[in-house]
């Protein structure tokens, strides 16, 4: 029987990217290989376009990426079809989340959020470089934010987002307010565009991550890889019964040996 197709789906801080120096090489022996079985690595993350444009880039990726937790899914052009690049919106417009959260803080609650920094804060608050903030600002769907207030207040902001269509996800760094979609919801999506263009193939998912933000979609896949966040603090619950590979080692390091593993499974060569 021919092997499945697969396409993995991969979320970046923390994940292929390691946690504090956003080095990914040591996971390049497993880039590598997927590339040589063309088998699309599909990255997932909170980061927005311009900030996995570059990535993308230096990596060599030519597959479609999904951004801001799943805010929009980009398809370059020719990818599914003839045609110029495609950008797939998933959720609400980021100006409708701004205003909204105007409202909020004049009610009294206290964060900072991406669009009250300048980009030199933003490098301070996240080791990026001012230049790498500046890409992380330009943001299409979703409001990075520092929480500054109690837990109980935090309890009451996301009943308040609820109520008004959106909500708060907890990333590595940011809470990050968007619409009720995740990053399981553009995965879906994409997968069905693969299964559509080309529909002899049996395509199967695998997902990668390391924070909640991630947790959707690991259930969502058909093969979870948790990449251990390497502080012994457990943030991902999966159904007991799903198909769930944990790493050893944080970051790439990690994200290296289980996409090595799989590969040695699903492609015996
Ligand atoms: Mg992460």
């Amino acid at each position: 029987m021919a092997a499945p197709a697969l396409i993995l789906f991969s979320d970046l801080d923390g994940t292929l990217l390691d946690h504090d120096t956003y080095d990914w090489s040591p996971a390049i022996p497993a880039l590598n290989r997927l590339k040589a079985r063309s088998i699309p690595i599909v990255l997932t993350s909170s980061k927005t376009r311009a900030e996995i444009e570059d990535l993308r880039s230096a990596m060599g990726n030519s597959h479609p990426f999904i951004v801001e937790n799943g805010a929009a899914i980009i398809v370059p052009e020719n990818y599914f079809d003839p045609g110029p690049e495609q950008t797939l919106y998933l959720g609400a417009s980021r100006d409708g989340i701004l205003q909204y959260l105007h409202e909020l803080r004049a009610q009294g609650f206290l964060f900072t959020g991406f669009s009250d920094l300048t980009d030199d804060e933003v490098a301070s608050h996240t080791g990026l470089t001012p230049e790498r903030a500046a890409r992380a600002r330009q943001r299409m769907a979703t409001e990075p934010l520092i929480w500054q207030g109690t837990d109980d207040e935090l309890a009451k902001f996301r009943q308040a987002l609820i109520r008004a269509g959106l909500q708060a996800l907890a990333g590595g760094r940011f809470l990050h307010v968007m619409g009720q979609f995740d990053k399981a919801d553009a995965m879906a999506q994409l997968k069905g565009l693969y299964q559509h263009r080309w529909p002899e193939r049996k395509w199967q998912t695998i997902a990668l991550g390391d924070s909640p933000n991630d947790q959707a979609m690991l259930a969502g896949a058909d093969l979870a890889v948790v990449i251990t966040t390497g502080t012994g603090e457990e943030r991902i619950q999966l159904p007991p019964s799903h198909p769930v590979i944990r790493s050893r080692q944080p970051g790439p390091e990690g994200w290296n040996q289980c996409v090595m593993a799989i590969l040695d499974c699903y492609h015996r060569s």
